[in-house]
């Protein structure tokens, strides 16, 4: 079968990487994609924001299968117009993918089906979200409704951030439309998790458990990022919480998402804030994480086509998962400067003597080719992502692997897993 892929993060790589193992599978196409997705996929000068070039090419090039990573083109219906077109596509709908690109929407659903969330009350008015920051005090955490590129979300330890916050989003419109509405909550303490699953609608199939870091530096310092690294399994999520997490978290989102008309089909990602057995959802993402997807993917043993195919046809129930046991741990590699400016064209050596250790992947983010040459072209750059028995040995050997890559004024974070080292030595 052909199958196109749309993005062209490291997401976007560790899923064109896994499909290309496929036998089903004979030919990839990957919109836009990069320089690490090149070699196993035809990249195409596609953004994925543009809806219909992309079904003008799954048309034109007959493609069976559509598999998309971000969150945008799903936010603005690609799924509903490619299968009003015909054409066969994984991923949320536009009604469904609301519950990432509207966070009202996400907490009016959670509030209804008792899923446990920070307390918090959605505003359109400036004057009342004011009033409301008076009345609760100080920590609040202000988001901007829509979607921000993860950075509509403002933790705020004084009453006059979160003033300053609400202005900044609801006056200044420094996230445009996103800032209509904002979502004013209590502020969480504990640690986060990333839980994310298969779901057809119906039946939810869990991923293991696994962990991003957001802030630029190590320690949880600096500004937040799309991710700086990612492990799973993460040891705060233990089988007790896994499951109820599942029980309390995953299976009634989806079914309360299928009663409120908006069947949710794809990949349903939570972000939870754990504090010893209180679990809470911070947000609803309706895709893969990234860099989650890229240690998740490199422990999904079964062939992940089936998978897709069972979601698209309601049929999960009779799929199950072979995970890894091992753990795996993902560093991303990113532009110095990032992510305030940076620079990009810079050439990267060393990717393929990383590449051939033994159970270490190098995805691409940010790169493109220059004749031979790779040269970096984002923020995010490289995912070194590498297996280990335990997250010690994963971590040892993806460090390993970054340190024979080297380009001009590399930045990344030296402490990826660090948390479920402390963890699991307590
Ligand atoms: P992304 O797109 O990167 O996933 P986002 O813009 O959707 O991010 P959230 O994930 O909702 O934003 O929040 C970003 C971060 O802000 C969280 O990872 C968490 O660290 C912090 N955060 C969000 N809500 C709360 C809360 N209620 N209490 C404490 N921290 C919070």
């Amino acid at each position: 079968m052909k199958v196109l892929v749309v993005g062209g993060g490291g997401r976007e790589h560790a899923l064109v990487w896994k499909i290309a193992q496929s036998p089903r599978v004979k030919k990839i196409f990957c919109a836009p994609g990069n320089a690490g997705i090149n070699r196993l996929a035809t990249c195409v000068p596609i953004g994925a924001a543009e809806i219909d070039k992309l079904l003008a090419f799954a048309r034109d090039e007959k493609i069976d299968l559509t598999i998309v990573g971000p969150e945008d083109p799903l936010s603005n219906g690609i799924v509903d117009q490619f299968e009003a077109a015909g054409l066969r596509i994984f991923g949320a709908s536009r009604k469904a993918a609301r519950i990432e690109s509207s966070k009202s929407f996400a907490k009016a659903v959670m509030e209804k089906y008792g899923i446990p969330t920070a307390k918090g009350r959605t505003f359109t008015r400036f004057a009342q979200a004011q009033a409301y920051v008076k009345k609760m005090g100080a920590p609040l955490v202000v988001k901007a409704d829509g979607l921000a590129a993860g950075k509509g979300v403002i933790v705020c330890s004084t009453e006059k951030m979160a003033l300053d916050a609400l202005k900044q989003i609801m006056i200044d419109r420094e996230f445009g439309d996103a800032g209509d509405q904002v979502v004013v909550e209590e502020c969480l303490v504990g640690e986060e998790a990333s839980f994310l699953a298969f779901t057809d609608g119906k039946t939810v199939l869990p991923l293991p458990s696994s962990q991003d870091h957001k802030p630029v530096f190590n320690d949880d310092k600096g500004l937040n990022t799309g991710g700086m690294g990612a492990y799973s399994p993460a040891p705060v999520v233990d089988q007790y919480l896994h499951q109820r997490i599942m029980n309390e978290v995953m299976i009634p989102m989806v079914n309360g998402m299928a009663a409120e008309g908006c069947p949710y089909k794809g990949v349903l990602y939570a972000g939870l804030m754990i504090d010893r057995d209180t679990i809470k959802v911070l947000e609803f993402n309706g895709r893969f994480g990234d860099p989650e997807a890229q240690p998740l993917l490199v422990r999904m043993q079964n062939d992940i086509i089936p998978v897709v195919e069972a979601i698209i046809d309601e049929r999960l129930d009779a799929c199950r998962l072979d995970i890894d046991p091992r753990a795996s741990v993902c560093v991303v590699m990113a532009a110095g400067g990032y992510p305030g400016k940076y620079k990009k064209g810079l050439e990267i050596k060393g990717i393929d003597a990383a590449n051939r250790m033994r159970d270490v992947v190098v995805f691409h983010a940010g790169t493109r080719l220059s004749g031979k040459k790779i040269l970096s072209h984002g923020g995010r750059v490289l995912g070194v992502t590498a297996l280990g028995d335990t997250v010690e040995l994963a971590i040892k050997k993806a460090y390993k692997a970054v340190a024979k890559i080297k380009w001009t004024r590399v930045h990344y974070r030296t402490d990826i897993g660090k948390k479920a080292l402390v963890r699991m030595q307590a």
